[in-house]
């Protein structure tokens, strides 16, 4: 514990040095907690200097340091009313007892804390919070996949399996999808079990795979091991998977148009809506929180049909090939927000070594971050929103590849690769009393 304790005195020591205060004494009672019942030989001293006016304040680095009963807080709170010394805590904000509301809440605090577990996970915490920031990996545990026992090389198979799960994910496939199909090429996991969408959303979330180091969820430092797979790519597979729309146990959708196809009647997205008998359609809805006009009706068994067709068709076009050629524009602008992305991952990592190195305090790093962190999350969002031409790689000039497979493909991949080409599909609006399915009210708008 003697480390706990060196620990929570640079805390407070830095806190000091960086609001220009003056340690006069460092008061330890070393391994023993304010709940064991043992007397505090140090904290009694250190009430009596401060009854006898040599101490006119003291920072403590957590409230619960200081109390191991009600009673005591009662005799601290007339010592500090007594006196006027002010307290600072480090980990528990500003420590008030100066009216009688902060009383209470000390108080109500004080019953609270009253736990020597939680007492020891923060410490726990505080531990993995310090290694993160030097960018080392928490010990212990199972072997992370990926990598050998010792983390400092990659196994060569299951890096390939890494790097084929996330380029999957990142093209549209689904957690679910790339499972089954491991589980039917026998893949064994780290465990040597079978894959599930929880076990690979947590594989591909994690910073480590591309030699990040994360606390908490955050991406704090890099780690001294070998990347996997690109930072950009692990902040795209976050934005991805951490969607809540996304959820691993949802079915695919049936209707690989959803979000394409709009109405051409008031310019509204159409949404799935099957007819009673179960035939599948789209349509421009009229109700709460559905702003379409209402008369705009398609089927969507010929509607996918006939898109499906056109897309076959202009991937086998040489006009496409030489179009998506020419998508370099949309890729360098990709480049420059990933160059982006990483400048201010480098900086997040340069501040968390300046808290780390107690060149400044936790409420100026978290200042210092705040801006920093809303510029990621805006350019994850930007880079996501990219659906780029991976999709579409292997199918281009090999449209006959495509027809083989396109039954068998996963709804949200058939997705990926038709918004990889439209922007959108207009339907016009039906001619009453005609069923016949009618190719002239259909207005694809083509990226490329
Ligand atoms: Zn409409």
């Amino acid at each position: 514990m003697a480390l706990g304790v060196s620990r929570q005195i640079e805390d407070c020591t830095a806190w000091a040095h960086n609001h220009g205060t003056v340690v006069a004494e460092v008061y330890v009672d070393n391994d023993i907690s304010a709940y064991s019942g043992k007397t505090r030989p140090q904290y009694r001293r250190m009430c009596e200097d401060i009854k006898q006016g040599f101490r006119d304040g003291l920072i403590v680095w957590h409230p619960d340091r200081l109390h191991r009963s009600p009673r005591e807080l009662e005799d601290f709170i007339d010592l500090i009313e007594a006196t006027g010394a002010e307290v600072q805590t480090i980990t528990g904000g500003d420590y008030d007892l100066s009216t009688p509301h902060a009383r209470i809440l000390a108080r109500i605090l004080g019953a609270v804390a009253r736990h020597e577990s939680e007492d020891k996970s923060r410490r726990i915490t505080r531990k993995a919070a310090e290694l993160a920031f030097q960018g080392k990996r928490n010990g212990g545990g199972t072997r992370a996949y990926g990598y050998n026992a010792d983390h400092t090389k990659p196994i060569a198979a299951e890096a390939a399996i890494v790097k084929e799960a996330a380029k999957r994910i990142l093209s549209g496939d689904t957690l679910r999808s790339v499972c089954s199909d491991f589980n039917l090429r026998n893949v064994p996991t780290v465990k040597g079990g079978p894959w599930s969408p929880t076990v690979l959303r947590t594989l591909l979330m994690a910073a480590r795979i591309s030699g990040q180091r994360e606390h908490h969820g955050e991406i704090v430092a890099n780690g001294p091991w070998p990347a996997i797979i690109t930072p950009s790519q692990t902040a795209r597979l976050r934005a991805i998977l951490g969607d809540p729309d996304r959820r691993t146990n949802r079915t695919p959708r049936s209707y690989p148009l959803t979000g394409l196809v709009r109405c051409e009647r008031c310019g509204e997205k159409m949404v799935a809506r099957p007819r009673d008998d179960g035939s599948r359609r789209y349509v421009c809805a009229k109700a709460p929180g559905y702003p379409g006009c209402g008369k705009t009706f398609i089927l969507a068994e010929p509607l996918e049909q006939m898109i499906t067709e056109a897309i076959l068709y202009r991937l086998d076009s040489d006009a496409l090939a030489k179009a998506i050629v020419g998508q370099v524009s949309e890729d360098a602008a990709t480049e420059n927000i990933e160059e982006d992305l990483q400048s201010d991952r480098l900086q997040l990592d340069e501040l968390a070594q300046m808290y780390g190195h107690k060149e400044m305090t936790a409420r100026e790093w978290t200042a210092a971050k705040a801006p920093i962190q809303q510029r990621i999350a805006t350019n994850e969002r930007r880079l996501n929103a990219f659906t780029g031409t991976s999709a579409l790689e292997g199918y281009v000039g090999n449209a006959k590849a495509l027809r083989g497979q396109w039954d068998s493909i996963d709804p949200p991949r058939q997705r990926a690769i038709i918004s990889a080409l439209l922007n959108s599909i207009t339907v016009g609006p039906g001619v009453r009393g005609r069923n016949k399915f009618d190719p002239s009210r259909i207005k694809p708008d083509w990226k490329v």
